[in-house]
C-alpha cells in the first residue's frame, strides 16, 4: 500500500510553486496525496519566515502533530525559508521532526526521506546546490488548472535591512530563457492559457535576455492568454519593461511594484536603493499605459524609528499615486536582519493605529476603483471548481481583480477559461457580475 503525503505550505506564490515540486518528488518516489494530516504517513512543513506570524503558525501547528505522532507513525518534515533560516537549532525546539530541508536543496527529498527511512535521526541538508534553480518542471505536481505558476529566477541580489530572504535564498539564479518557453509551451500543451512568471525579484532576471525580451518570447506561443509577474524591485523597473507591460497584448496589465514607505529617511534606513522621487519616476515609464493596468504595492508601517511626518509621507504617496490595492504589515523584527540592530521603540499601539488609517484610506480607493467598473463587460478567468459562498463563482479579470459570477445552481462554468462578464456591482475586495 502506497505511502501517503501531506504537503503545508505558508508564504508566497515562490514557496507555493516549491511545495507543487515537493509533491511532485514525492508522487515520483510512490507516494500519494491526501487532504490532510491525519491521513498521511509523511508530512512536510513548507514554511515562511518573513514575519513573526507566519512563523508562529509553524510551531503551533509543530505542536499539534507532536501529539498526532504519539499516537502513530508519523514522518515530520521541514522545508521552505525558516528550515533554511533556523536549520538545526529547529530540532532542538521540536524534536518531533525526523528531516530539514533547505530551499536550494529540494531534489534532496528523496535521499533525505531514505535515511530517515534507514533510521537516522535529525536528518537535515540544507545545502546550496547550485542546479537548484534548474528543477525539472514536469516533475511539479500543480495545483490550479487555471493559472500555472514558473520559477524564472531564485534568490535577491538587494540586501533590503527587514528581509531575511537574500539569507534564505541566496543570490539570484536566472534559468535560461530557452528552458522557461519550452515549460510554458508544456504547460498551454496541457491546457493552461495562463502563467505566473515568479521571482523574489522577477524583473532583475537574466536568463540569457532581459525580463522584458522573456515576456515577449513567451507571449508568442499560440494558445497562452495572459502572462503575470510578480515580484518585481521598482530600481530593476526600466523603460523597456514598462513599454512591454502597456504594450504586449498578452501581458496582463496589473503591476506589483513594492515601495514600502513614502518617506526617504525610512527607505534610507530600509536600505531599499530608492527616494521616492526616483520610484515615481519609474512609474512615470509607464506613461498613458498607467490608466490601462491596476497598480499595487506592499507598505510597511512602524519601522523603527518611523516618525509622525514619515507616516505622513507614505499616507501622501497613498494618496498621490492611488494604488488600486496594497498589502500593508507592521514591521516585524526577524533575527538574522541588519534592521534588527535599528532602535524599534514605537509603542504597539501606534503601529496599529498607523495600519488602521493606511489600510482604511486604502479600502476607499479599492472600493472607488473597482466602482468604476460597474456596468463595463470584462474578459475574467474562472478560478473555482464550483460555486463559492453566495452560489456564485469567483473568476479573475486580466487586472487581477475578484470577480464573483452569477450563474444560477444549475449552470457549469469551465474552469480555467475566459468568460465575458457584465459588472453589476462592486465591493471592496471584488466585483459582481452576469455572464454576458
Ligand atoms: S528586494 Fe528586498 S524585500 Fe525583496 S526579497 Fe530582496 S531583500 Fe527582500
Amino acid at each position: 500500500m502506497s505511502q501517503k503525503f501531506y504537503i503545508e505550505t505558508w508564504g508566497c506564490q515562490m514557496n507555493d510553486h516549491d511545495g507543487e515540486r515537493l509533491a511532485g518528488l514525492l508522487e515520483k518516489q510512490g507516494y500519494e496525496a491526501v487532504g490532510s494530516s491525519a491521513e498521511a504517513d509523511l508530512v512536510l512543513l513548507n514554511t515562511c519566515s518573513i514575519r513573526e506570524k507566519a512563523v508562529h503558525k509553524v510551531h503551533s501547528e509543530l505542536g499539534r502533530l507532536r501529539k498526532e505522532k504519539e499516537q502513530r507513525p508519523l514522518m515530520i518534515g521541514l522545508t521552505g525559508c525558516l528550515a533554511q533560516q533556523e536549520e538545526e537549532a529547529l530540532f532542538k525546539r521540536a524534536p518531533q521532526i525526523d528531516f530539514v530541508l533547505g530551499t536550494m536543496a529540494l531534489q534532496q527529498l528523496p535521499k533525505v526521506i531514505e535515511e530517515v527511512q534507514a533510521g537516522r535521526k535529525r536528518v537535515i541538508d540544507t545545502g546550496e546546490y547550485p542546479d537548484n534553480h534548474l528543477f525539472p518542471p514536469e516533475v511539479a505536481r500543480r495545483r490550479s488548472t487555471a493559472k500555472a505558476l514558473v520559477t524564472i529566477i531564485e534568490g535577491c541580489n538587494h540586501a533590503c535591512t527587514y528581509c531575511i530572504v537574500p539569507t534564505t535564498r541566496g543570490v539570484e539564479r536566472s534559468r535560461p530563457w530557452q528552458d522557461i518557453v519550452a515549460e510554458v509551451k508544456g504547460l498551454v500543451a496541457r491546457g493552461y492559457k495562463e502563467v505566473e512568471l515568479l521571482g523574489q525579484n522577477v524583473n532583475s532576471f537574466a536568463g540569457g535576455c532581459t525580463f522584458s525580451d522573456l515576456l515577449w518570447r513567451v507571449s508568442e506561443i499560440e494558445g497562452l492568454e495572459w502572462i503575470r509577474f510578480t515580484t518585481s524591485h521598482p530600481m530593476n523597473f526600466t523603460e523597456e519593461l514598462a513599454r512591454t507591460l502597456v504594450t504586449n497584448p498578452k501581458v496582463a496589465p496589473f503591476l506589483h511594484l513594492p515601495v514600502q514607505s513614502g518617506s526617504n529617511a525610512v527607505l534610507k534606513r530600509m536600505l531599499r536603493e530608492y527616494t521616492v522621487e526616483q520610484y515615481l519616476e519609474r512609474l512615470g515609464f509607464l506613461g498613458e499605459g498607467r490608466s490601462k493596468l491596476a497598480l499595487s504595492t506592499d507598505f510597511i508601517v512602524g519601522f523603527p524609528g518611523e516618525t509622525d511626518a514619515d507616516f505622513q509621507a507614505t499616507m501622501d504617496l497613498l494618496e498621490a499615486v492611488k494604488y488600486d490595492i496594497s498589502f500593508s504589515f507592521i514591521y516585524s523584527p526577524r533575527p538574522g536582519t541588519a534592521a534588527l540592530r535599528l532602535r524599534d521603540d514605537l509603542p504597539p499601539k501606534v503601529k496599529s493605529e498607523r495600519l488602521r488609517i493606511l489600510q482604511a484610506r486604502q479600502m476607499e480607493l479599492t472600493r472607488a476603483s473597482n466602482d468604476a467598473f460597474i456596468g463595463r463587460t470584462l474578459q475574467a478567468r474562472i478560478e473555482s471548481e464550483g460555486p463559492i459562498e453566495n452560489g456564485a463563482w469567483l473568476a479573475r479579470t486580466a487586472d487581477w481583480r475578484n470577480v464573483h459570477i452569477a450563474s444560477g445552481p444549475a449552470r457549469l462554468l469551465p474552469l480555467g477559461e475566459r468568460v465575458s462578464v457584465t459588472i453589476t456591482g462592486a465591493g471592496p475586495h471584488q466585483l459582481f457580475g452576469e455572464l454576458a
